[in-house]
């Protein structure tokens, strides 16, 4: 039976280096980017570029700016809860973990279409590598939950838990495919390819670990290959 994937992709940096691993271990690999009516409509291009460039099964674009019909009024964005992915001790929090809920039942819905038994997303990062604890009690719960409500054998993975951004660059380098994703992902807030503007959080986090990376990149890279051979 072919192993197959389905990955939770956005186009940055963090879900293109786990599509990369993904796609050394699966047989098939199926992307899922959202439009939820981002800013930068330049993310959605980015994803579909890439998915062309690694050569991924399908790539499917989901449109799913219904969900702005809940927002008080159309200048105002929809909130969403900030809760638990990547929000235990030495994670980051993010204001936009409450989305990743809905994504990855999304995910869940579109692995049992294509008969995948994987999800993949790229949460869970920190910046205190070893900090974080290696499993995600949301993560799971909703896999459980995901797997009992389809009756259906699926389990959410979570490749970035517990690394920092340093480690992720190891993660794209261990692969051969630093380049590509230092060039080609799109993570700055302000929607610029790359490095991106150099002002904003995403961009400054990106650098730093980048350059973390490459002060460090033997060390950094072996540690990364002794953690998946661990697992
Ligand atoms: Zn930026």
């Amino acid at each position: 039976m072919k192993q197959k994937a389905v990955v939770v992709f956005s186009g940055g940096q963090g879900s293109t280096t786990c599509l990369i691993q993904a796609l050394k271990r699966y047989d098939e690999v199926h992307c899922l980017t959202f439009d939820y009516g981002q800013r930068n409509r330049e993310e959605i291009d980015v994803a579909r570029h890439l998915a062309t460039t690694l050569r991924v099964t399908a790539h499917k674009v989901l449109d799913i700016t219904v969900l702005n019909e809940l927002a008080l009024s159309p200048r105002m964005p929809l909130s969403l809860p900030a809760v638990a992915i990547g929000a235990l001790p030495g994670a980051l929090p993010s204001t936009q973990a409450g989305r990743h809920l809905l994504f990855l039942t999304l995910a869940a819905l579109y692995a049992y279409q294509v008969q995948a038994r994987t999800v993949i997303t790229g949460v869970g990062e920190t910046d205190f590598s070893g900090q974080a604890q290696e499993r995600d009690p949301l993560v799971d719960a909703m896999s459980q939950t995901l797997a009992l409500g389809m009756a259906y054998p699926l389990t959410i993975q979570t490749p970035l838990r517990g690394l920092s951004k340093a480690h992720t660059w190891a993660m794209a380098d261990a692969y051969k495919q630093l380049n590509l994703v230092r060039y080609q992902t799109l993570t700055c807030v302000n929607g610029l390819l790359g490095s991106g503007c150099g002002q904003c959080t995403a961009c400054h986090r990106r650098a730093q670990g980048l350059e973390q990376y490459l002060a460090n990149q033997r060390p950094l890279r072996n540690d990364f290959l002794e953690r998946l051979n661990g697992c």
